[in-house]
């Protein structure tokens, strides 16, 4: 592979809407999808005198995440407003913080499971709370070009997490993001649903070009409207390509180009300019009167990391160390959500054998899920009833040839495992019985006596189909060993 001729620099903004239930400084509720404007108040409204009281369970989950994200926390944070004029923000201000944000110089740690580059940490340069702003829905169907405001979702409360430009490839923003995502689902800070608007992702990507003068910075641009990780990947891929092509076509000259922002057209998989960026100058921030700034007290922050679930990461660090898995395994498994994976750690604990339970939740259990679409709590074998199969299969009492039509029979009639071996007809198979067969067997196959004796051993694999077929319950695996036993035994 050639070296690359640029290094691709990127930075991720992502704003995520936290899970409350009212929004960030009134009462009114943040339920997604009811009728247009019936959940405002004079507050989110900016009714003149209105008077906005900050939601503290917001404050929480804010700083849940700023914590989980190895963030700094000041004592002390207050309330700017961020002023511009926009038909879907009617007090002409949005409520944000500016110069004292509530956590600043974090960091989070991305790695890929394929090991495309190596773990690296992420820079957090800051994570602060502010309010949403309304949705305007432009209309143009039946021929009108019909432009409505929905007020509903002014006054969310959104953390908004700023990355530091640490991003090499469009990849690690992926993995990025990924990771993101994963943490808030397991602090249960935010659904994270990026169709209903709870996670949204701005880029800013740039370019540094090797040249005889020394390195060159093509000027940064913002992409917007990516809505999915996939459309994250494939825009700064796009965008890379184009900022070359431009610097390679404007005869490499890179004057002072102000910051532009582009949007992402999926469709034509291309992004497109867009007005040109605000300077955060022209917002003219300025303290918000009308709300006290916020103290946070040690006790409290003790208390936020006393309480913080298990991570991603570490829970990663723990399937790999203490069950095996590998880092590819371990990585599939957590993102399916810590109840898959308690599911997976009883199964394997009861059952003492961690590598036929990752099989199982794996491959049959997961499969299940995906087809079905429903969750691990939904799904009918429970994780003490799949240890107890995973430990007669285990134990020698079933064989795994079988193994599958009990599972299938335990989940289609919600039973145990003894109800499903009863009903499949399987039974374990005495000792000696088992043992009469196989010297049956032999008497009636000298032939396959004698290929093992004289070391053909696989020979005796014509035998396991023949004690199968008399009766369905023997295990090959001690069919073979019995027979070899027996061989061995035989006077030659
Ligand atoms: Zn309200
Ligand atoms: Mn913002």
């Amino acid at each position: 592979m050639n070296p690359p001729t640029y290094e691709i620099i990127i930075g991720l903004e992502v704003h995520v809407q936290l899970a409350t239930r009212t929004k960030l400084f009134c009462r009114c509720s943040t339920q997604f999808g009811a009728s247009p404007n019936t959940q405002t108040c004079p507050v989110c409204t900016g009714s003149p005198g209105a008077l906005p009281v900050m939601n503290r369970h917001a404050f929480q989950l804010s700083l849940q995440t700023a914590v989980a994200l190895n963030c700094e926390i000041p004592r002390f944070t207050k309330w700017d407003r961020k002023q511009y004029y926009y038909p879907d923000l009617p007090k002409g201000y949005q409520i944000s913080q500016f110069d004292l944000p509530m956590s600043e110089h974090g960091w989070l740690e991305i790695s890929d499971p394929d090991g495309a580059f190596p773990t690296k940490r992420v820079g957090i340069t800051r994570a602060h709370l502010e309010e949403d702003a309304g949705k305007s829905m432009h209309d143009e169907a039946a021929g009108k070009a019909d432009s409505r405001i929905d007020l509903n979702r002014t006054g969310t409360p959104l953390l908004e997490i700023v990355s530091e430009p640490d991003m090499r490839s469009p990849l690690e923003a992926k993995a990025y993001l990924t990771e993101l995502r994963l943490l808030l689902t397991y602090l249960q800070v935010s659904d994270c649903n990026m169709q209903e608007g709870s996670l949204r992702v701005d880029a800013n990507i740039n370019l540094g070009i090797p040249t005889d003068d020394g390195e060159i910075r093509t000027p940064i641009v913002e992409v917007k409207n990516m809505n999915s990780f996939r459309a994250v990947e494939r825009a700064l891929a796009y965008e890379a390509e184009r900022q070359y092509q431009v610097w390679q076509e404007t005869g490499h000259r890179i004057g002072d180009v102000p910051k532009q922002t582009r949007g992402w057209d999926d469709q034509a998989q291309v992004t497109k300019g867009q007005r040109s960026k605000e300077e955060s100058s022209d917002y003219r921030y300025f303290p918000d009167p009308d709300l006290i700034p916020v103290t946070v007290s040690e006790e409290q922050i003790d208390e936020v990391v006393k309480k913080q679930p298990e991570l991603p990461a570490a829970l990663r660090e723990r399937l790999q160390a203490n069950y095996k898995l590998s880092h590819y395994d371990a990585d599939v498994m957590v993102n399916q959500g810590r109840a898959l994976v308690d599911y997976f750690i009883e199964v394997a604990d009861r059952s003492q054998d961690a590598k036929r339970a990752t099989n199982w939740v794996q491959q049959d259990v997961m499969r299940t899920l995906n087809e079905n679409g429903i969750g691990i709590d939904e799904f009918p074998i429970n994780a003490e009833r799949l240890a107890e199969l995973v430990l007669a299969i285990k134990n020698g009492e079933l064989d795994s040839s079988r193994s599958r039509d009990v599972f299938q029979f335990m989940m289609d009639e919600k039973s145990d495992l003894q109800a499903a071996l009863k009903a499949l007809g399987i039974e374990k198979v005495d000792d000696s019985v088992l043992v009469n067969l196989c010297r049956t067997l032999l008497e009636a196959n000298p032939k396959v006596v004698a290929d093992v004796q004289a070391g053909k051993q696989q020979a005796i694999g014509a035998l396991i189909g023949q004690a199968k077929k008399q009766n369905p319950n023997v295990n090959p695996g001690q069919v073979r060993e019995i027979c070899l036993q027996l061989i061995q035994e035989m006077p030659s």
